[in-house]
């Protein structure tokens, strides 16, 4: 197990379009190794390679059923992940970012989404998402495009302020 320590703002690689990931070797199964159990320090429910520093395109999510909290998390580690399709509903909810901390904001995301992209191992994968998860999906996808919670935040407050507000962070 390493932890790698998670970049804030203002760090300019978070606002880097990171890279296509072309190699699968050793260097990149430490970097995601290594991304999960820092994700699971954190602890948080997601992510992504620049913000630990690293601007490729890969992604970590961990997060369990909504309504039942006796289904165990599960574990996603997706590389070179895009949105294929999107619903036409939109939802809006609370987010927080490990890369910016003490803060939260309401953001719209779709209600759903499906992921394609590659497994670690470079096979691809196709995952839908629902409610939380897809929402956790778009925020870890945006840091790869260097976009922040809070460009797209229709308000942003102190995590302190509205203490009980959850707020998953990634
Ligand atoms: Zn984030």
């Amino acid at each position: 197990m390493a932890l790698r320590s998670i970049v804030t703002i203002p760090d300019p690689v978070l606002r880097r379009k990171a890279r296509k990931v072309t190699e699968f070797g050793p260097e990149l199964q430490n970097l995601l190794d290594d991304m999960v159990d820092t994700m699971r320090e954190a602890p948080g429910v997601g992510l992504a390679a620049p913000q630990v520093g690293i601007p490729i395109r890969a992604v970590v999510v961990e997060f369990g059923d909504e309504e039942d909290e006796s289904v165990p998390p599960k574990l996603f580690v997706v590389v070179n992940p895009e949105i294929s399709r999107n619903s036409q509903d939109t939802v809006t909810g609370a987010e927080g970012c490990l890369s910016i901390p003490g803060y939260a904001g309401d953001v719209d995301r779709f209600t759903g989404v499906t992921i394609r992209g590659l497994n670690r191992h470079g096979q691809p994968v196709r995952i839908k998402a629902e409610g939380w998860l897809a929402r956790i999906f778009q925020h870890e996808i945006d840091h790869l495009e260097g976009v922040l919670f809070t460009d797209r935040a229709e308000r942003v407050w102190k995590i302190e302020d509205e203490p009980n507000t959850p707020v998953p962070l990634d």
